[in-house]
């Protein structure tokens, strides 16, 4: 599967390493509709369920990521997905473990729904995701 990555937009690219405010962008954005089914790249454990802002955030509070830990150490972070799976819980590959949020709400119009995908190494280096498809 070839990713269609979210283009360049008043937010910048959605490539990896693309030019942000506070650096770099440490992911890939993968456009997608909102309630999309998200599946796991990896076998592991789901290990963390996160808030990429502020949970009281009237706007952007809603949103959430989902941790997925490869038995190697790897983080994958899948962001902006809502799941009803449990943290400790056992994930297969190609298991659904999610559904895409609409990030769009939280800026506006001109940010597509997508989903934005990380993979963090033992030393908390953020890799190309790229290699993992
Ligand atoms: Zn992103």
């Amino acid at each position: 599967m070839i990713p269609t990555q979210r283009p360049m937009d008043g937010f910048g690219s959605g490539e990896f390493g693309a030019p942000r405010a506070y650096g770099k962008h440490n992911g890939v954005d993968i456009v997608g509709l909102p309630g999309s089914p998200i599946v796991s790249l990896c076998a592991g454990k789901l290990t963390k369920i996160g808030y990429p802002y502020d949970p009281k955030d009237p706007v952007k509070g809603f949103l959430r990521y989902i941790q997925v830990t490869r038995l190697d150490g790897l983080r994958f972070r899948y962001f902006y997905a809502s799941t009803r799976l449990e943290v400790g819980r056992r994930i297969e590959i190609g298991q659904v473990i999610g559904s895409l949020q609409n990030v769009s709400h939280a800026y506006d119009a001109r940010m597509l729904p997508h989903l934005h995908f990380e993979v963090i190494d033992t030393e908390g280096e953020y890799l190309d995701p790229n290699q993992f498809f």
